[in-house]
């Protein structure tokens, strides 16, 4: 039995183009006591690796976090599948709006302490005690709301090139930051106004609200699926779309686009720009925003440090990385002083 991938990123690939077949970008998340967090991974990657899913899933004891890619005429299986274990038994499935063919390129099914790295101390609150779930239609009333206190809570790379309008958008590095910001600000209104939050796709949300309710908040609302499945209901109910910009997601499309406003600006020139990448100098890394012609300008580099680099030989390269420690290079924190028009 084969319980991981055997195929590198680059012949996977090559593997997709040549099949050429239409896939879904899914994602969803689901809280539920797992009592062997192992075995239950082991069961995910053998099934799913036979459906040809990609993607990237956590496991944990507190549930599952999915963000995957499935064949389309594999969908019904894939669905088939979900609907035989209890806790996902007919669970909402985010589904991506534009589609690509590489948005996963492998099977990561991992075993985490938790599914979502939110810094927070579970014990202390009650996290079934969540806020209000609402879908599009009622987010867009309670938004409209004078009373209402729309928070985004998703980081400042993510909402800075897309959000909804009117909202809050703390400038932080992670989640556990916002808590602490958000409920300062909002210290002197946990009773007489309606907190409402939103996220990519709603799992943020879920212990965030609960947090609130613990710390004192009366109204507490959270959108339902978060920002993809609050766009698949505006298209499909026809609503009025009140998100500007780009929706940052955690594939390789690295956004969704939502409406044509273009709302950053490019961190080398600032000219308006929302495309994000990665410095090219694998030591590097750096997740930030750049328009084209810096791009072709810096050799899609960050600095002129990492485009020197870059430009030595592949071996040079790796002695110079060499004893360095580089976590997490992929999404790492869009900032540096670099960056001269990152407000
Ligand atoms: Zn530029
Ligand atoms: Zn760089």
């Amino acid at each position: 039995m084969q319980l991981y991938n055997k195929l590198s990123a680059k012949e996977r690939e090559a593997l997709l183009e040549e099949a050429g077949e239409d896939r879904l970008t899914i994602s969803f998340y689901q809280y539920a006591k797992i009592g062997n967090p192992e075995l239950f991974r082991n069961h995910l990657f053998v099934a799913w690796d036979q459906l040809d899913v990609l993607g990237r899933i956590y496991v944990a004891h507190e549930g599952i976090n999915a963000q995957l890619s499935v064949p389309a005429k594999k969908f019904n299986d894939f669905k088939e599948f979900l609907d035989g274990i209890y806790f996902l038994k007919d669970i909402r499935l985010n589904i991506a709006i534009e589609q690509d063919l590489k948005s996963f390129l492998k099977l990561k099914v991992k075993v985490r302490s938790k599914i979502l790295a939110d810094g927070l101390n579970d014990k202390s609150f009650d996290v079934t005690k969540k806020g209000e779930h609402v879908n599009a239609e009622k987010f867009n009333e309670l938004i409209s709301d004078p009373n209402t206190i729309l928070v985004d809570m998703r980081n400042h790379y993510e909402s800075e090139i897309g959000h909804f309008q009117g909202a809050i958008t703390p400038d932080v590095d992670t989640f556990r930051d916002s808590l602490d910001i958000i409920e300062e600000d909002l210290q002197e209104h946990k009773e007489d106004k309606n907190l409402v939050m939103y996220c990519t796709g709603g799992i943020r949300c879920e212990k965030a609200s609960a947090y609130y309710k613990h710390k004192g908040f009366k109204n507490v609302f959270q959108l339902e699926g978060g920002i993809i499945e609050y766009t698949r209901q505006v298209k499909e109910k026809e609503l009025e779309n009140k998100f500007i910009g780009k929706n940052f997601v955690f594939d390789h499309r690295r956004a969704e686009r939502i409406s044509d406003d273009v709302i950053a600006q490019c961190h080398q020139c600032g000219k308006s720009c929302d495309v994000h990448v990665n410095c090219a100098n694998e030591a590097c890394h750096l997740l930030f925003i750049q328009c084209k012609e810096c791009a072709a300008k810096m050799d899609n580099c960050c600095s002129d440090n990492c485009k020197e680099i870059n430009a030595l030989p592949y071996e040079e390269q790796k002695a110079l990385r060499k004893g360095k420690k580089n976590s997490n290079k992929i999404f790492k924190k869009g900032r540096s002083e670099v960056l001269k028009f990152k407000q």
